[in-house]
């Protein structure tokens, strides 16, 4: 019988003992002594610090060349996957490559399009609203401020930071259900309210760094930190994080948890991702990059 090798986690994370995270753990939850507002802003740092290490190719997942096809992409992936968006997309923006060219494409053609996404009707309407709405009111342009992405049909805050962030340069943070839980697990906010998380959160990092910290929690949401059961024993911020245990702390029952590039058996895909592959050209290399 060929013996089953034990999950491993990836050879460039960051080790953490895991007596110190306890410890860790344990100093941060004690009600009596709460950590004062400096000392808050240092581990955050140097938890965005060790995110940055271990996610150095940390990237929107959502491929795009425009803010128009950031915010249509954006708002296509609402109950889908990045992943499944990305296969859809080049063939929507070959048929519609401006808002005005979508707003006035037959609602058919974009339906048998994005079929794949599910809710294909609805998302059809919404896409189309939202572009004669920006050939309206901006010019066929997708304006590049908050307050005006906010008016758009479909557009929230978290969009609208998204937009920002990624496709006009101005830092935003986006909180996603995976950016406001591990918000909530590092002790950086106790609000659920995605407006206050965002502005608990800002008051931690200087703005230029607002943007890639995003990135990076919803990196770690995804390949670690996950809702259900987070991969504690190989976390590389596991001491300096009060939640280390909610999930296993045994390194090999928790490295079979791992994720996308990070999961068993995808050591060769990581390697490429730290070499400075990006993902456009993983996949037209025909590697798998869902979870
Ligand atoms: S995986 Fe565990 S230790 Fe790491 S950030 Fe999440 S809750 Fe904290």
């Amino acid at each position: 019988m060929v013996p089953t090798a034990v999950p491993r986690p990836p050879a460039h994370l960051r080790v953490v003992d895991p007596a110190k995270a306890r410890a860790g753990a344990a100093r941060r939850r004690r009600t009596g002594s709460p950590e004062s507002p400096l000392a808050l802003k240092r581990r955050a740092r140097r938890i965005n610090a060790v995110l940055a290490e271990a996610y150095p190719y940390a990237v929107a997942e959502l491929d795009f060349r425009s803010p128009y096809e950031l915010l249509v992409a954006t708002v296509l992936s609402a109950q889908t996957t990045d992943v499944r968006v990305n296969a859809t997309t080049p063939r929507l923006f070959a048929a519609c490559p401006t808002p005005r060219a979508l707003a006035e494409a037959d609602e058919a053609e974009i339906q048998e399009i994005i079929r794949p996404l599910g809710f294909y009707r609805a998302k059809t309407r919404a896409i189309r609203t939202l572009a004669q709405k920006i050939v309206d009111d901006h010019d066929g342009e997708v304006p590049g401020r908050l307050e005006d992405l906010v008016t758009l049909p479909g557009v929230g805050r978290k969009t609208a930071n998204v937009v920002l962030g990624n496709a006009f340069g101005i830092p935003g943070i986006t909180v996603d259900t995976h950016f406001g839980r591990l918000a909530r697990r590092f002790g950086w906010t106790a609000e659920e309210d995605p407006v206050k998380v965002e502005r608990d959160v800002a008051a931690l990092f200087a703005p230029r760094d607002w943007t890639d910290l995003s990135q990076r929690l919803v990196y770690h949401g995804r390949r670690i930190c996950h809702s259900r059961r987070p991969a504690c024993g190989v976390c590389p911020v596991a001491d300096l994080c009060p939640s280390y245990g909610e999930g296993p702390t045994d390194t090999a029952q928790a490295a079979a948890l791992l994720k996308y590039e990070f999961a068993p058996g995808r050591e060769e895909l990581l390697e490429l991702f730290l070499a400075g592959r990006s993902r456009a050209q993983l996949q037209a290399d025909g590697w798998p990059l869902s979870s």
